[in-house]
């Protein structure tokens, strides 16, 4: 593989890859990122063979939400070595190739392809049932530029809260797919309800249901709520993947229902 131009690479890694699912939102903070890992880990608790590649350049957060901060892939002569986690998910970070998490927010748009190229052609995943990909938020350029370097996704999941302001972004999100002539698998409405720890009755912080409505106005599928729950935060703050931790929780069942979806 030594030989072979960036693209080539970039094409043979891509061919042994089964499914790529992209991870989108039309706004930072929605929990796409958390939605990604989890996704990724239900795919893998059902026995797939699943990467996660984070090339969120806002500051990626996969190292963080796995605890991985600070590591460094192995490099072969033949490319990266994605870090393996427990139960087998390979993971590979833009973090990963930074000095400080945020570094990459100041690169000029060819230093960002040039690490986007980086990441799809020189990391050896082998042979894998899904990639799923965290993009980075929004519709600009940087989403513009990864989507564009991935040859033939199965489709796109959009993460967005229940809030007005937050699905009016979904619309952009769906636009933006439809540009692109990729395929929406649908929307993910995350932080739905708070599940009381006291008396477990559901309080609609945000209200409830705005995702799924702006689903149907923009006609692609609602794959379902995740509910704010507090465990979630934590899990995520100590880098302990939430689904493994936490698999009788209603957001694990969520996940889990998403991912018998897609
Ligand atoms: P994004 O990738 O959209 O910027 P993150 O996945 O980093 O968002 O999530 C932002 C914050 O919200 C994190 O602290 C995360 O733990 C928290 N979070 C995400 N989803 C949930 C949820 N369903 N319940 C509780 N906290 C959540």
């Amino acid at each position: 593989m030594a030989n072979l131009s960036e693209d080539e690479k970039l094409k043979r890694n891509m061919e042994r890859i089964a499914h790529k699912i992209l991870v989108l939102s039309g706004k930072g903070g929605v929990g796409k990122s958390t939605v990604a890992v989890n996704l990724a880990i239900a795919l893998a608790l059902e026995g797939m063979r699943v990467g996660l590649l984070d090339v969120d350049f806002h500051g990626p957060s996969v190292p963080t939400l796995l605890h991985l901060e600070g590591r460094r892939p192995e490099v072969t002569e033949n490319g990266m070595l994605p870090i393996t986690i427990e139960g087998g998910m390979k993971v590979m970070s833009l973090g990963f190739l930074l000095q400080r998490p945020d570094d990459a927010v100041i690169w000029r748009g060819p230093l960002k392809i040039g690490a986007i190229k980086q990441l799809l052609g020189d990391v050896e995943w082998g042979d894998l049932d899904y990639l799923v990909i965290d993009f980075p938020p929004g519709t600009g350029d940087e989403p513009l530029t990864v989507a564009q370097t991935i040859p033939e996704a199965d489709g796109a999941v959009v993460v967005t809260t229940p809030q007005d302001v937050s699905t009016i972004d979904v619309s952009k999100s769906v636009t933006f797919c439809r540009q692109l002539n990729i395929p929406v698998l649908g929307v993910v409405e995350n932080m739905s309800g708070l599940v009381c720890p006291h008396c477990s009755k559901v309080i609609d912080l945000f209200k409830q249901g705005g995702g799924e409505a702006m689903a149907k106005r923009m006609d692609v599928p609602f794959l379902g709520r995740i509910p704010l729950d507090p465990e979630i935060v934590e899990a995520s703050d100590a880098g302990r993947p939430f689904i493994y931790h936490h698999q009788n929780t209603e957001a694990a069942a969520a996940f889990r229902r998403i991912v018998e979806s897609l």
